[in-house]
């Protein structure tokens, strides 16, 4: 599906620039919908949380942002994924809050390119090119992150009716530390029984010395509760499996 911008919007759009973090693939997408298929990653800086587990500050932290991104259009974009090797059929946008940007132009300059395009956001910012994309990840923070505000989850709610409106391709995904954020996330998801839900076993930031084996321990955890639990006949677990191949390099 693409958005419906007047040529005049959608040629400034195309020159409009956005900081990016890092271009980097191919690689495998770890979670989610498509864990396991090949992907590139276009990584935007910026992001309204602060999470206390975030594996991706240098996309967050604005003095980091503002001195390592780089200003890139959207052609600047294509040209950096077309210097890339391999050939994935998605590119995930991915941040930070990759919903802080006016992404309209790229995704339709990555869908005219042939690619299916996916993004994860927290649910804090609705922006109408979340519509256009062949997959979205709704990853609402729980408790455990420090961003489980009242004020949060109500522009979660306000994300989700957008979301409603809206129609695109999403699935719910909750990444889980704890026995509080597995109650959270079935109380949440309650309320879209219609979402797919994945549940993420959690990897612990900074990363003990065995993070692998700190992964599968979790994992392992968030396997029974669920297995355990008839409300969650529905949700899909998983591991972060990017952490299991490369533990916590960056850039791939
Ligand atoms: S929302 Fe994501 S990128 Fe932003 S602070 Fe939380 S984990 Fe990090």
């Amino acid at each position: 599906m693409t958005t419906l911008l007047a040529p005049a919007s959608r040629s400034r759009e195309r020159v409009r620039t956005h900081p990016v973090i890092e271009v980097f693939g191919p690689t495998i997408q770890g979670e989610g919908a498509e864990a396991g298929l090949p992907t590139h990653f276009v990584r935007f800086g910026g992001c309204d949380y602060r999470c206390s587990w975030c594996d991706t500050m240098y996309a967050v932290d604005p003095a980091v942002v503002r001195a390592t991104a780089e200003r890139l259009s959207v052609d600047g974009i294509l040209a950096r994924l077309e210097s890339l090797s391999g050939a994935p059929r998605w590119v995930t946008l991915s941040g930070g809050n990759p919903a802080l940007h006016h992404l309209d132009a790229l995704v339709d300059a990555l869908h005219g390119d042939g690619f299916l395009v996916a993004a994860e956001t927290q649910g804090s910012v609705w922006r109408d090119w979340l519509t256009s994309l062949d997959r979205l990840t709704i990853s609402p923070k729980p408790p455990s992150s420090g961003m489980a505000s009242e004020r949060n989850v109500a522009r979660f709610h306000e994300f989700m009716d957008a979301a409603a409106a809206a129609r695109p391709v999403s699935i719910l995904k909750v990444v889980c530390f704890d026995e509080s954020d597995l109650t959270w996330a079935r109380d949440l998801a309650a309320g879209y029984p219609s979402l797919p839900l994945f549940l993420s076993a959690g990897t612990p930031v900074p990363g003990p010395a065995d993070v692998r084996r700190a992964v599968g321990d979790r994992y392992r955890w968030l396997c029974e509760r669920v297995a355990g639990d008839p409300t969650l006949g529905h949700a899909r677990v998983l591991p972060q499996l990017h952490v299991i191949a490369w533990k916590e390099a960056t850039g791939v």
